[in-house]
């Protein structure tokens, strides 16, 4: 069987590449070794995590929020776990299912199939489905590579044990252990952890470095440090290793190393979340030109092309940052790429959000990598509490800042703690791409009483005119 693009990987990027090349007039063919379409996105990652995370945040706000503001329901909220997993599999359900339906009215070829390289324009196709074509091979004038990445596990916590899960065992919500150890408080730690906190778990997060979320600005870290300490009763353990795990019956010993914590403890469960790896390993690269770097990304170019003029490269086996959003437009470029136009990938802007309550979001550059660089830049911060809609809603922790350049008054990043904070960087996102001065956020009208005005708020700071309209 031949196809004029194959795509190998079926998450937010290879669908979105599949699609665009046959929205192109490509003939276009998708290996994926998973029943259904959507990659770690859909069905292990962003979607199903942020289902969990909508159920955690409305027990936050009616249990303890909502005696704060006068509402009390009696006793403990009720969790039946077996609708809260219902739920996010419906979720799930009806996103792959959608795609499937785009993808039969492209007339893209769905193969169910794990893929390896036989040569630069050859895969071999294994597995024992349908689709698959007779010979189990599929050539191809290109491939688009979108095998995206799976969990870090080091071999001293792959002990074997069900009782510790990676991101995608915490996903599946088999039960609410009474006590959690969350290794590594990245965003996939901090999301989980606070899912399973806010369901009743009592959950302890250990991190090596010396913050939460380490890399991002330290002010926007603050206010969400604060809220998982009270959620998790102060068991955050900074500069902190875990040295080993061992089961032990019902319990999983975990030992520490650290400042935060000497010693043995038992837990119920234990979560791994020390990062991703993309994967590479199985593929048959070794028998096309593509190249790996010493991370095991593969290489390639502003245009998503590799080593091999044969093969384009995108989403998380292609690099940092592994986000689906960077993912699905590297898809764009690499399709458009194959259709024959001119395109690459150039943005300057590619939003971080961590979902957690409150949310942090980023775009742009960031304080951290300002000062790293040398670069001067004003910091320009309105704090919520002057914000009539924060105070409104109880989020008057929240903060929102612009860096600006002090000579353009262009804006060169944005940071936001508070509720909703990964809706609000779009218009960060757009200002910074477009090049922005202050002044055009400070002269665009933004709604009152909204959010979205600490947007503005912030930018008249610059100017020292920063207006409290509550
Ligand atoms: P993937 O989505 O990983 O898809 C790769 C696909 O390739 C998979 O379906 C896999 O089965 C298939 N595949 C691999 N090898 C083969 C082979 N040999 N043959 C056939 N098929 C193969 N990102 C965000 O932007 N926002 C979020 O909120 C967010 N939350 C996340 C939460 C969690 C818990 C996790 C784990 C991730 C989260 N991510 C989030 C990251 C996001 O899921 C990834 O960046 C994104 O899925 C990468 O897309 P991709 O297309 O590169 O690869």
């Amino acid at each position: 069987m031949h196809s004029s693009v194959v795509v190998l990987g079926g998450g937010p990027g290879g669908y979105a590449a599949a699609f665009l090349a046959a929205d192109e007039g490509l003939e276009v063919t998708i290996v994926e070794a998973e029943p259904r379409l959507g990659g770690t996105c859909l069905l292990r990652g962003c979607i199903p995590s942020k289902a969990l995370l909508h159920v955690a945040k409305v027990i936050h706000e009616v249990d303890e929020l909502g005696k704060e503001w006068g509402v009390e329901y009696s006793g403990k909220p009720k969790i039946d776990i077996d609708k809260v997993r219902a739920r996010k599999d419906k979720v799930i359900d009806t996103l792959t299912g959608g795609l499937g339906n785009l993808a039969k009215r492209r007339k893209v070829k769905v193969i169910r199939a794990r893929g390896s390289f036989v040569n630069s324009t050859t895969l071999k196709l294994e597995g024992d489905h349908e689709s698959i074509p007779e010979g189990g091979q599929i050539t191809f004038d290109h491939c688009v590579l979108a095998t995206g990445s799976v969990p870090a596990m080091p071999p001293v916590f792959d002990i074997g044990s069900d009782r510790v899960m990676d991101s995608t065992g915490a996903l599946n919500l088999v039960d609410i252990p009474e006590t959690m150890l969350v290794i590594g408080g990245g965003y996939i730690g901090l999301e989980m952890g606070s899912v399973y906190a806010q369901l009743g778990s009592k959950v302890t997060v250990v991190e090596l470095a010396e913050n939460l979320l380490p890399g991002a600005d330290k002010d926007l870290v603050k206010p969400l440090a604060k809220r998982i300490k009270a959620l998790c009763e102060d068991r955050v353990l900074l500069n902190t290793k875990v040295g080993s795990l061992a089961e032990n019956g019902n319990k999983v010993d975990v030992t520490f190393e650290g400042p935060g914590k000497f010693g043995t403890e038992s837990f119920d469960r234990v979560l791994v979340s020390i990062g991703r790896r993309p994967v590479t390993r199985g593929l048959g690269l070794e028998n096309t030109q593509v190249e790996v770097n010493d991370r095991g990304f593969v290489v390639c170019d502003k245009q998503q092309k590799t080593a091999d003029p044969h093969i384009l490269a995108i989403g998380d086996v292609a690099g940092d940052p592994m986000l689906a959003h960077k993912a699905t437009h590297e898809g764009r470029v690499a399709a458009e790429v194959i259709a024959g136009k001119n395109s690459a990938f150039d943005a300057v802007a590619i939003p971080a959000v961590v979902f957690t309550d409150p949310e942090i979001a980023w775009a742009g550059l960031t304080e951290e990598e300002a000062k790293q660089a040398g670069r001067k830049v004003d910091v320009e911060v309105y704090p919520w509490a002057a914000s009539g809609r924060a105070q409104a809603l109880g989020i008057t922790d929240g903060l929102t800042k612009w860096l600006v350049d002090p000579e353009t008054h262009r804006v060169l990043g944005c940071g936001i703690v508070g509720s909703g904070a990964g809706e609000l960087i779009a218009e960060a996102v757009l200002a910074i791409e477009m090049g922005c001065e202050v002044h055009d956020i400070t002269d665009s009208v933004h709604p009152h009483p909204t959010l979205s005005e600490t947007l503005m708020n912030a930018g008249e700071v610059h100017f020292g005119t920063a207006t409290e309209i509550y």
